[in-house]
């Protein structure tokens, strides 16, 4: 330990990288002292691209949903052209009762589909105008209570389309429970348009144009997307961590994992690290932990035990991401969009199969096709105590009635990748918890959190995150040197 850090982020994850390198960024002129400890030996955290001589596949994220902070940011370290897009009106699909049906992405559509019977139409129809009625239930009886995605939906959409559209995405997203899950915290946006008033569809017209108004001109440096599009990059999601990482150059240290952090006398941290050289101490102005709610849980028991039981409070239920690859002729139906998602209650234990290798071409060898499935999440962790040979035995099952042919042959197994924590559950009670917690932060000047179990969990409110609290910091930091 010789001189003291200004910043010391720990996790290199999208979140980690992203906030390190804003920092980096906003400190040109007099650039920081930042180092980023990552405890595994890469980069990229849930980000998990492996590629063979004939194969490229994703372990975790598939892609990103590009908002313009993750696409500005793939610019600056590089990658403009790199990226690649999904042709975003491929159809996506949900298995029902035996038919993979294409979900509607338009009002127009959604009356044609024949994923929703007449009368869920019509329920939905009345209550995205505004016919809503109060909410109700167990948990809004107390103060603060909330309503779970479940009871928010059906209240405004109806059953139908709580169970067969919003219940699948809800599995694509959390690999969720939307009994459990709340509405205000996972559906935010959602939630906020409702409290715009006079229903879904008119508060979606209001802040569409309240967007409009405050949109920014368009980055003439950043790719123009449209809405519904996917993104990634040819050599993989892993592509831009490793970027990011490149960027960052000697400020990166991987094998690094912190089991300790202490606060001083003089309004600084110290972090302690077991690395490949044993012990190593490190003085810090700032702490970004980017570490999930579980491990800061463990750092947190020391310096505010009550904040630490409110981080280990926070679910992340066991996912498997079987990769799957098959001849192109043992599929049963067209393999022409971006997947499909299977409710529960259809006999199908697999969540959901992005169709990989039609999302983005290129993956497989000509003849050759990818699925990239997902099995557990929330409604079904005993998935833990299945074997790999088993979950593909299962996952193969389940796509031989949904996509394969009764008889294909048993699949070329890419990977099986169980994660044991996967995804955190914005469960009822999350934004009461993300309170205290912030509340619990006021006694330690200096510590940040940023990771997906605040803010949303996709890549791109990772990036929006990180963003975000590296400016807090920049602020803070410039503040202090001036006072
Ligand atoms: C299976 C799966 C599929 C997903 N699919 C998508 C998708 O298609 N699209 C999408 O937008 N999002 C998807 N997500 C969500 C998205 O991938 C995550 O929310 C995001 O990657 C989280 O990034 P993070 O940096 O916050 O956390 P992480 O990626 O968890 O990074 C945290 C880092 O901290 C490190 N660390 C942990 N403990 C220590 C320690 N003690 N010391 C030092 N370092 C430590 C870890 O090794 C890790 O690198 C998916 C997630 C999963 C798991």
């Amino acid at each position: 330990m010789t001189e003291v850090l200004d910043v010391l982020v720990v996790g290199a994850g999208i979140s980690g990288l992203t906030l390190a390198h804003a920092l980096k960024k906003a400190s040109n002129n007099s650039p920081l002292n930042i180092l980023v400890a990552e405890s595994q030996d890469r980069v990229g955290g849930n980000i998990t691209t492996v590629a063979t001589e004939d194969f490229l596949w994703e372990e975790g994220p598939n892609s990103f949903s590009p908002t313009p902070e993750l696409l500005k940011l793939a610019v600056d370290v590089g990658l403009k052209q790199d990226f690649i897009f999904a042709d975003r009106k491929l159809p996506r699909y949900v298995y029902w009762n035996g038919q993979l049906l294409p979900v509607p992405m338009s009002p127009q559509a959604m009356f044609q589909s024949s994923l929703l019977s007449d009368g869920g139409k019509l329920r939905a129809m009345v209550g995205a105008l505004g016919f809503v009625p109060p909410a109700m239930g167990a948990h809004l009886s107390h103060p603060g209570g909330e309503e779970t995605v479940s009871q928010f939906f059906k209240r405004h959409l109806g059953q139908e389309v709580m169970q067969r559209l919003v219940e699948p995405f809800v599995s694509g997203v959390y690999a969720g429970d939307p009994e459990q899950l709340s509405a205000a915290a996972a559906f935010a946006k959602v939630a906020r348009i409702a409290d715009t008033g006079g229903g879904l569809l008119a508060g979606a017209l209001i802040s569409a144009k309240n967007n409009r108004k405050s949109k920014l001109p368009p980055d003439p440096n950043i790719p123009k997307t449209r809405a519904g599009e996917l993104g990634s990059f040819r050599g993989g999601l892993q592509t831009l961590p490793k970027a990011i990482a490149t960027h960052l150059g000697e400020a990166m240290r991987l094998k690094w994992y912190l089991t300790n952090i202490r606060p001083t006398s003089n309004q600084t941290y110290i972090a302690e690290f077991s690395t490949p050289e044993g012990s190593q101490q490190v003085e810090t102005r700032t702490i970004a932990l980017t570490t999930p709610a579980y491990v800061c849980s463990e750092l947190f028991k020391n310096l505010q035990p009550d904040v630490a039981s409110i981080l280990n409070d926070f679910y992340y239920p066991p996912v498997a991401c079987v990769v799957l690859a098959y001849p192109v002729s043992a599929a049963k139906v067209k393999v022409d969009g971006f997947g499909n998602l299977i409710p529960r209650g259809q006999g199908i234990r697999t969540l959901g199969t992005i169709w990989s290798s039609t999302l983005f071409p290129g993956r497989a060898p000509q003849g050759w096709q990818i699925f990239t499935n997902f099995i557990g999440g929330a409604t079904d962790p005993e998935i833990v105590e299945l074997d790999s040979e088993k979950i593909v035995a299962q996952v193969h099952q389940d796509l031989c009635r949904t996509l394969l042919k009764e008889d294909a042959a048993p699949p070329k197994v890419l990977a099986v990748h169980l994660w044991s924590r996967a995804i955190p559950q914005y469960n009822l009670g999350h934004n009461y918890k993300l309170e205290q917690i912030n509340r619990g932060l006021k006694s330690l000047p200096g510590l940040y959190l940023c990771s997906n179990y605040i803010g949303g969990v996709a890549l791109g409110d990772c990036v929006g995150r990180g963003t975000e609290v590296a400016n807090e910091i920049f602020q803070s930091l410039s503040k202090s040197i001036h006072r």
